[in-house]
């Protein structure tokens, strides 16, 4: 199907076509008719899938003409996904004369007042913030016609799935609802068996193969040596950005902290950085600005940050389908990208499952020149049996983290 096909109106086309989109995507070619039929929907789509344009499309297709009194809400578990949500809004209703507007938490209230004030067909928005809007009166859910809960998942991890009822509780019952969610826990089940009406159900699989124009490879070594490996491959290899990945917040500030006494500029992102500090490491870091950004896989799940030259795990992430994601970072649209991961002996259970995600083998290389401890690293045999030690909770003394270590039988 072409996107004149699925029966947009021309003022959307237009603006489809100025973004240069050729063909829909796949979720785009099941959800677009759909939300145009008027159904409801549960899609299981993942960020990076043209998920946003799937459901704004036809939304702002429907919604036609301006009435400047919230039509439409979508609400996201971020603000930088509201953020992003947002400015595509912006730009797929470039050609009509419908008004988006934005809620997020962490800023103060006077603009948002004047935005709602003013009149928005859109209101793209986080749980919290607009409870309290809604609280003070300055918005009004009773002409909605279209929700969309996007990220459900997440929503749920961070605790917000309550908020989210109390305002589709202030949502006209008569309206289209669509959900969408990477995973669907229980929890999500039973929200959209509450919210939604005879859903279509959309699945996308989750890309399990990273693209071809990345190359990625394993950095062994001991954990002892993990920052220096760091400095030597940033003092070694070309790069012009980086986003280094962590498991977890303390291990950014950690990261981003060390990067930043060797005289990196480094910022970091994290859900427990506030939104100012946030926004300020991502302009910084799209501008030039810093060069290195640390994320956690939370915080930079969802946010289109292109032009990557390198990503580096820090970690090894815990879930597979993070690997592929962190790792097309780089290497979009075509450019090619290079993706390290730093590998300790602890890691190899992890290392394994994401070999068995992906169907392949991920090539261990050593740093030329850099003065490895320990040379077993190189050696699968023992990576593996020292995370069996490991995991069996054998003591491995200060220093001695990879040996002396005894054959596998
Ligand atoms: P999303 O999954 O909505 O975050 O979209 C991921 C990226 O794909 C965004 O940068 C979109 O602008 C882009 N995109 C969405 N739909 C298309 C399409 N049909 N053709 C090309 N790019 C697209």
């Amino acid at each position: 199907m072409t996107f004149q096909e699925l029966g947009l109106r021309p003022s959307i086309l237009e603006a489809v076509e100025a973004l240069g989109y050729v063909e829909p995507t796949p979720i785009q070619d099941k959800a677009i008719p759909l939300v145009l039929e008027g159904r409801d929907i549960i899609g299981s789509a993942q960020t990076g899938t043209g998920k946003t344009a799937a459901f704004s499309l036809p939304i702002l297709s429907k919604l036609a003409t301006p009435e400047r009194s919230p039509r439409c809400l979508v609400l996201e578990p971020t603000r930088e996904l509201a953020q992003q949500t947002y400015d595509n809004f912006l730009k797929f209703s470039r050609f009509t004369k419908l008004r988006a507007g934005i809620v997020y938490g962490g800023v103060g209230y006077g603009a948002q007042r004047e935005t709602l004030q003013r009149g928005v067909d859109v209101l793209v928005a986080t749980p919290g913030r607009l409870l309290d809007h809604i609280g003070q009166g300055t918005v009004r859910m009773d002409r909605i016609q279209f929700v969309v809960l996007d990220e459900a998942d997440r929503m749920l991890d961070m605790g917000f799935l309550p908020d989210v009822k109390r305002i589709l509780m202030r949502c006209p019952k008569k309206r289209q609802t669509l959900l969408f969610s990477a995973t669907i826990p229980p929890a999500i089940e039973s929200l959209s068996s509450w919210a939604l009406v005879n859903p279509a159900k959309i699945e996308i699989g989750a890309r399990r193969s990273p693209a071809d124009t990345i190359r990625h490879v394993l950095y062994p070594v001991a954990l002892a040596q993990k920052n220096d490996l760091l400095l030597a491959l940033l003092d070694k290899v070309q790069w012009e950005s980086v986003i280094l990945f962590c498991r977890t917040r303390r291990s950014a500030d950690q990261a981003a902290a060390f990067l930043k006494r060797h005289r990196h500029k480094a910022a970091v992102i994290h859900s427990d950085r506030t939104q100012r500090e946030r926004q300020q490491a991502l302009d910084g870091f799209k501008s030039g600005y810093y060069e290195v950004l640390v994320a956690t896989d939370v915080a930079a799940r969802g946010l289109d940050i292109a032009d990557v030259s390198h990503v580096i795990n820090y970690e090894v992430p815990e879930h597979p389908e993070d690997y592929v994601h962190r790792i097309g970072r780089t290497g979009r649209a075509q450019a090619t990208g290079d993706a390290f991961t730093l590998m300790t002996a602890g890691d190899a259970p992890h290392v394994q499952g994401i070999e068995r995600f992906i169907s392949r083998k991920i090539e261990r290389v050593r740093l030329e020149g850099f003065n490895y401890q320990y040379s077993a690293l190189f050696d699968e045999d023992r990576l593996g049996s020292l995370a069996d030690r490991k995991t069996r909770g054998v003591r491995l003394g200060k220093g001695y983290f990879f040996g002396p270590a005894r054959r596998r039988r």
